[in-house]
């Protein structure tokens, strides 16, 4: 360890190939950083009673990616089940629901202007709950959190195997978020009457529920997507894929929101999240996992042969 006047970081990358049978085949990238300290900075971390704030920086340890640790294509669990598909049809029909309501209240009061803005709010807030959202389950709980267990499970999945997203069956990539959206929209839907308000859930919830869409085209390659997606990405619409693409890569602390992704640079500059963060730990004194990257569960394992590049 060198003594500087203070930290730096030096970005390495460590390559290691596998072969199996094949010339070569899989290599796990990490994407560390180095540390320097001066003796002042490891005097201070040893105060037991100081609050250390700053993420340990260590060089994590390179493993062999073995075929039994990563989803197949054949996995089941990349596959959509009749249950799944039950769901997004249940909640494809809740918005649908909550939709013409909208419409046909729009029609009986001659109103347009409103019901339209009031879908333009739903879509932008949808990019923050999405950020909001995604931000929370990739920082907290664990598979044993009720209601959300299993999606964190998923999300920490995703970060070890990004590209797993894009060969995930649509109902399976979807399904839990149809859930919740039916549990969210079936009541209002038979409460609530006004063209305004189900303009707002419509669109707010379905770009929920197909945020999880959203995010696989953002880790789709270019020449494989549709040509309206690509476009859709480009002109921001979609979270793009190169925005999506820094939220992998250290130090997984950004671009959590996976709608529009309009909402990305504020939350970013501002340090929105880091401050929720700062306030979680004093309030409750739980770690977010990103203040202890990197750790083996935020780095993902690139499978050559078959990746799906973000360009
Ligand atoms: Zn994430
Ligand atoms: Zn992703």
């Amino acid at each position: 360890m060198s003594s500087l006047t203070q930290h730096k970081y030096l970005p390495s990358f460590h390559h290691q190939v596998c072969t199996k049978g094949r010339l070569v085949h899989r290599i796990r990238v990490y994407c560390s950083t180095n540390t320097t300290t001066t003796s002042t900075a490891v005097k201070s971390k040893t105060n037991v009673n100081q609050l250390i704030i700053e993420p340990k920086l260590a060089k994590p340890p390179i493993k062999v990616v073995t075929d039994a640790n990563h989803p197949r294509d054949s996995d089941t669990s990349l596959q959509s089940t009749w249950s799944h598909r039950a769901w997004v049809a249940v909640g494809c029909t809740t918005l649908l629901i909550s939709l013409g309501e909208s419409i046909k209240g729009s029609v009986d009061m001659n109103m347009w202007v409103e019901p339209i803005l009031a879908g333009w709010v739903g879509y932008i807030l949808a990019d923050l709950g999405s950020g909001v959202y995604h931000w929370s389950i990739d920082n907290y709980g664990d598979g044993s959190t009720p209601l959300v267990g299993a999606q964190i499970e998923a999300f920490q999945g995703h970060h070890k195997w990004p590209w797993t997203i894009t060969r995930r069956q649509f109902a399976n990539n979807l399904h839990s978020l149809a859930r919740m959206v039916t549990f969210v929209v079936l009541p209002i839907d038979l409460v609530f009457h006004d063209p305004i308000f189900q303009s707002f859930v419509a669109v707010c919830a379905g770009c929920i529920m197909f945020s999880q869409q959203f995010h696989a085209w953002a880790h789709g390659t270019k020449s494989r997507l549709p040509p309206l997606v690509v476009a859709l990405q480009e002109s921001g619409v979609l979270v793009s894929r190169s925005q999506h693409s820094a939220h992998h890569r250290p130090p997984y602390n950004n671009n959590y929101c996976i709608v529009s992704g309009v909402w990305n640079d504020v939350l970013d500059k501002s340090k929105f999240f880091e401050a929720m963060e700062m306030i979680l730990y004093f309030k409750l004194g739980v770690r977010p996992r990103s203040w202890s990257e990197p750790a083996s569960e935020w780095i993902e394992e690139i499978e050559i042969a078959s990746q799906s590049q973000v360009q």
